[in-house]
């Protein structure tokens, strides 16, 4: 078994596209829309509000008849700045038995092979479809899954329900059944600026957004004492972390501004809603203290929260039908969880049953000199393979 030309050249021709996150990425769904012009599949564009990016979903088949089978996959890639490579990272390099390339991994090689095979059922057994074979391709994956879910908003009523949304996520084509979720905020802090020799004619931004940064790890502390556990987790609770803090000009100035940025990570079981609450409630009795010890002063404090990121945790059921049919194609039947976040849990939030597993290891995701074995290019097209034919097989 050796991969063909066609999902050679496929994944070369994605791999070329430079899709970080920060770029558009419509060049590359324009080549897929092309790809499969003609084909008789049903195809929706979902452009990004700005317009510079959109996910794609295309399906072929009885598009209306549930149990259908959704290969997803992002098209974005995290960038190569600042990275030593030692080769042209949007050209794909074969070495000793290994592709390299930004997104060999993760995960344009998993969105390749399930477009050529995508291209393959509707050229060939379109007829012969018994439930719906769809391709989802996503943008702005690497930055909070924002594409999935605009699509899920947008679009999550195009589709019938289907049996399985395999997420082609690097994970050694292990299943994946879990993984916890994200959400960021920026605590914006806007107090008064002076100069820092009458320090009382103005309120210090920093001073008070401080307090809130040691109230965010005070619950940290107890969420990890008292809330929600998820053994199979390391940790087993939601994490919270102060990631960035910006604010005032200069040593003698009183800071009229402060920001700091934090996540959470919710275990399944935990929303991060409670986090929420008690730092928006925490905000407004700091405003509120200040606004008590400051009477008159003519001098007002405002704490503000914006929330950025907001992807749930995600908990898939291994012994659904459409989970255990991928399982039982698999080589190692051990389902994990995953220590990173995926589109996965916008999927089942929509109500549809998912399980992560595609080729390549998350090991060099992200990395410089990003590769991916081509043993395990060559197995995920096997997989991809036997997952669509699912669909020549009445539901
Ligand atoms: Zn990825």
């Amino acid at each position: 078994m050796s991969i063909t030309q066609n999902q050679k050249t496929t994944i070369e021709e994605l791999i070329g596209f430079d899709t970080t996150s920060v770029n558009s990425n419509l060049d590359l769904i324009t080549y897929v829309t092309n790809r499969l012009d003609g084909l008789g599949a049903h195809l929706t564009l979902d452009h990004s509000p700005d317009k510079t990016k959109a996910n794609l979903l295309t399906t072929i088949g009885p598009k209306d008849q549930a149990g259908g089978i959704i290969l997803s996959g992002h098209t974005d890639t995290v960038p190569v700045a600042g990275q030593n490579w030692s080769t042209d990272p949007y050209k794909i390099a074969e070495s000793q038995g290994r592709l390299y390339a930004r997104g060999s991994a993760d995960m344009k090689v998993f969105c390749a092979l399930a477009l050529a095979q995508f291209e393959h059922i509707a050229k060939e057994h379109a007829g012969q479809l018994q439930r719906p074979l769809s391709l989802v391709l996503t943008y702005d994956e690497e930055v909070g899954c924002i594409g999935a879910q605009n699509l899920i908003d947008t679009h999550g009523d195009l589709l019938a329900k289907p049996e399985l949304v395999l997420v082609g996520e690097p994970t050694s084509l292990r299943a994946v059944s879990a993984n916890k979720g994200i959400r960021c905020f920026e605590a914006h802090a806007k107090g008064h600026g002076c100069h820092s020799s009458s320090p009382d004619k103005g309120i210090n931004a920093i001073r008070y957004n401080a307090k809130l940064v040691d109230f965010v790890y005070r619950v940290g502390d107890e969420l990890k004492k008292n809330g929600v556990k998820d053994i199979r987790f390391d940790p087993a609770y939601s994490t919270v972390n102060v990631g960035t803090i910006n604010g005032g000009s200069a040593i003698n100035v009183v800071a009229d501004e402060c920001v700091f940025t934090f996540e959470t990570r919710p275990v399944p079981g935990d929303t991060g809603e409670t986090l929420v609450t008690r730092v928006i409630k925490q905000q407004a009795q700091i405003e509120q203290a200040f606004a008590d010890a400051s009477k008159g002063s003519g001098l007002s404090l405002n704490l503000d929260l914006r929330e950025y990121v907001s992807v749930p945790a995600f908990n898939g059921d291994e012994n659904h039908t459409g989970s255990r049919f991928l399982i039982s194609l698999l080589a190692d039947k051990n389902v994990l969880v995953a220590p990173f976040c995926t589109e996965a849990g916008v999927y089942q939030k929509a109500g549809w049953n998912t399980i992560v597993c595609g080729p390549g290891s998350i090991d060099q995701a992200h990395q410089p000199d990003e590769f991916i074995e081509l043993d395990q290019v060559k197995r995920g097209a096997n997989l991809i393979e036997r997952v669509t034919q699912r669909c020549l097989t009445a539901a």
